[in-house]
């Protein structure tokens, strides 16, 4: 498939934006050094960011130098807080555009569920009919991936990003979550990054603010904290 065919294909399914969670800190990275970074690639370059469950299961099936990315806000849609942390890279599917044809690739699973027996074709979506026909808009397993990536993918096909409130009631949390305001608002103007950063408005009868008070304590700490 050519990286037309797979924008036409997106477009036709209402694909206007490609989202990509991560916490505050490892956003830092993202936002010091220029655009997201693959989880190999920041090991390689000797930065920082947050573990992840998934790290093994990654090396293990070799996706850990590919960028992940969602067709819809997790957030908005689940009503609950992403798992992989409370800030969201909104990118114009207009990225495409300017990636070199060959290193996209959209998984029908979620890594963490393959298995060493599968095939290239039960791992992702391999040819334009099968994408065309099966590809779903908000399908959390679907995941749009830029594969094999060493370098940042740049800030310009950015068009916002969106951070949690936890309207956090300890207030050790709260001065963590507008820490995580201050900073990515320098960063933003600093490195002339050009977008806005969005506090998030959630959907009515969204759970995460009683998820991020009522997980164990230090929570919010190590999603939102900027030097955890
Ligand atoms: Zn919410």
């Amino acid at each position: 498939m050519t990286n037309y065919e797979i924008k036409q294909i997106m477009k036709s399914k209402n694909v206007q934006y490609l989202y990509h969670a991560n916490t505050v800190k490892t956003s830092t990275t993202f936002l010091e050094n220029g655009g997201l970074i693959s989880r190999g690639a920041v090991n390689d370059l000797g930065l920082v960011q947050t573990p992840q469950i998934s790290d093994e299961t990654d090396r293990e099936f070799n996706v850990d130098y590919d960028i992940f990315f969602d067709s819809v806000d997790i957030h908005e849609r689940a009503k609950k807080i992403n798992n992989y942390g409370p800030v969201t890279f909104v990118y114009s599917i207009d990225v495409i555009d300017a990636l070199p044809e060959g290193c996209i690739k959209i998984t029908k699973t979620n890594p963490m569920y393959w298995n060493q027996n599968m095939t290239e074709e039960e791992k992702y979506f391999t040819n334009y009919v099968d994408l065309r026909n099966n590809y779903e808009k908000g399908n959390f397993n679907q995941h749009f991936t830029i594969t094999n990536q060493r370098q940042p993918l740049t800030f310009d096909y950015l068009c916002k990003i969106i951070l949690d409130d936890p309207h956090a009631i300890r207030q050790a949390d709260q001065r963590i979550f507008e820490q995580a305001v201050n900073y990515i608002n320098e960063a933003v103007i600093e490195k002339n990054i050009n977008v806005p950063l969005v506090i998030r408005k959630c959907p009515m009868g969204c759970h995460c603010s009683e998820q991020y008070n009522n997980f164990r304590e230090g929570y919010i700490y190590y999603r939102f904290g900027i030097d955890c």
